[in-house]
């Protein structure tokens, strides 16, 4: 949670300090324009207008260089970053404590002041995700105006409104910050909820494996892959054998941790990550082995089989003897063929390897004629 709440709080300030790097880049020539203050001194004008205009510029820069610098360098990423903007802070405090200085510049203090106003409040409310850097920008823009005013006897009587502006700033500042803290634990719980529920939506509460739902979606995505790029797909169909003895002789509960045991077994012999594994009903499972051929596919079928016939199930004095049947197909899907068919296909070799005396792989291919039985 800290490492995201520094990336969206980094991510959130730059755009909310975006409004103000325009800001700061207008307003000066414009109310220097507007007041004729150009007219009476214009190299002050120009120095502070290249200087505003040119850290904006560069902040500019810097936003729009953010996705290729923050992902490797996040940490010169901000330090830049707050660099520039304590930079046109200062700036603009150094543009008012000189005109609070001397006295040529007096007739224009109230409307440096004005810009003064205009930015504190602007940073108060919407650099907040920062709390500890909007702080200490708020204490840049208000304490030097403060201080200037105090050793001016012209304008002291503006100290007590510089202290409220910046005590009411921080207050402010504080605030925002507590809500967005907020909203950003409200939605990061939100967020873990719904990942949760599409893990329930998934899987399968007894065994923990996928459900038919997530299975058959998974298949018709796989079966569009495998389509695109022409490889081959893979399919397993299981079912236990002789499984209401199971719970005829044993009861539900030992039934239900059978159907755990068998899911882990699964689990075991599935092994690649890409192999999906799902509960498709009662007794029935279902294995999707995407890039895999025939051969292989009938060789852990038939791995699964031998591995669950050698290894009884043992639950204190209850040991039972589980053997399961599998139907096997595999194909390499196109546009003639059809995901349900393919399916379809699979079942009707289970169905065979039923027919077939149980505890058997038959595949569809070599078909619902070869039936390779052990007993
Ligand atoms: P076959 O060899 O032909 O597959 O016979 P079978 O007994 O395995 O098949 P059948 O379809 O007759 O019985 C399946 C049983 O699985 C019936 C049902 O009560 C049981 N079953 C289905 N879901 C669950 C479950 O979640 N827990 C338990 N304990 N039993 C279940
Ligand atoms: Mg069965
Ligand atoms: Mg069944």
């Amino acid at each position: 949670m800290d490492q995201h709440f520094v990336k969206r709080s980094d991510m959130d300030f730059l755009n909310r300090s975006m409004p103000g790097v325009l800001l700061y880049a207008v307003i000066w020539p414009l109310l220097a324009w507007s007041t004729e203050l150009y007219l009476f001194d214009l190299t002050f004008t120009l120095v502070f207008a290249c200087v505003f205009t040119g850290i904006s510029l560069l902040r500019f820069i810097h936003a729009l260089s953010t996705r290729f610098i923050y992902k490797h360098y996040p940490d010169a990423w901000r330090t830049l970053l707050f660099f520039l903007a304590f930079s046109q802070a200062a700036s603009l405090s150094t543009l008012v404590v000189l005109m609070i200085n001397q006295s040529a510049y007096h007739q224009w203090v109230i409307t440096a002041l004005l810009i003064l106003l205009t930015v504190i409040s602007g940073a108060a409310s919407s650099l907040a995700p920062k709390l500890k850097f909007t702080q200490s920008y708020l204490a840049l823009l208000s304490i030097p105006g403060a201080v200037a005013c105090f050793y001016s006897d012209e304008f002291r009587y503006l100290v007590p409104l510089f202290i409220a502006c910046w005590l009411y700033s921080m207050f402010s500042a504080q605030r925002i910050f507590s809500e967005y803290l907020r909203a950003f634990v409200v939605e990061h719980k939100l967020k873990d909820h719904q990942k949760e529920l599409e893990r329930l939506n998934q899987t399968d509460p007894l065994t923990g494996i996928y459900n038919r739902h997530y299975f058959d979606d998974a298949l018709s995505i796989q079966w569009d892959l495998a389509s695109r790029s022409k490889t081959h797909l893979s399919i397993l169909f299981l079912d236990l054998d002789f499984f209401k003895r199971v719970n005829d002789q044993h009861g539900h509960l030992v039934g239900d941790k059978v159907l755990c045991h068998a899911a882990n077994l699964l689990k075991d012999k599935a092994k690649r990550k890409s192999d999906m594994i799902a509960r498709y009903g009662g007794e029935e499972f279902a294995i999707i082995l995407p890039t895999t051929h025939h051969h292989d596919a009938m060789e852990l079928a038939e791995s699964i089989r031998d591995s669950l016939a050698s290894q009884d199930f043992i639950e204190g004095d209850v040991r039972i003897r589980l053997t399961i049947s599998i139907g096997v197909n595999s194909t390499q899907p196109n546009k003639q063929q059809s995901c349900l068919n393919f399916l379809d296909q699979a079942d009707q070799a289970l169905y065979q390897a039923k027919a077939g005396g149980r505890n058997c792989v038959v595949s569809y291919l070599e078909t619902v004629c070869d039936i390779s039985r052990v007993t």
